[in-house]
């Protein structure tokens, strides 16, 4: 359920991507708390997503596009990022494993969508 969108006249920013939000924004309710969300991430990410991401960000910290991926490609950096975690820690659990890296991707400015695209390049072969 998203409320109605209101008008800031002091600066706020948008809690996903931190941008600074100049004009409209949304509201949306995630669990007990209600979030500020840019136009540019409402209408980047489906309810289901703005949830999960909102969550994701509380638990390991950070925002989305945190780190400028610049040129290099979604395939590359979520290698790069799986390779990392299982040299952390081998014997972490799939999930977990999944979870982390979903929560880099964010950070790197990957959208669940681009992620889930990219999985079956990654664990497909
Ligand atoms: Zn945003």
């Amino acid at each position: 359920m998203i409320s109605d969108s209101k008008y800031f006249d002091h600066t706020v920013k948008c809690s996903l991507c931190h941008h600074e939000i100049k004009e409209r924004a949304t509201l949306y309710p995630t669990g007990l708390e209600v979030k500020i969300v840019c136009v540019d991430c409402y209408r980047r990410f489906s309810e289901e997503d703005l949830e999960l991401i909102a969550n994701l960000l509380r638990a390991y910290g950070g925002y989305f596009g945190q780190y400028k991926r610049g040129k290099i490609s979604i395939l590359k950096i979520l290698k790069a990022i799986h390779t990392d975690l299982l040299s952390i820690d081998k014997d972490a659990e799939a999930v977990q494993i999944n979870i982390r890296m979903l929560h880099e991707a964010l950070l790197h400015g990957i959208t669940p969508r681009e992620y889930i695209d990219n999985l079956e390049l990654i664990f497909g072969d």
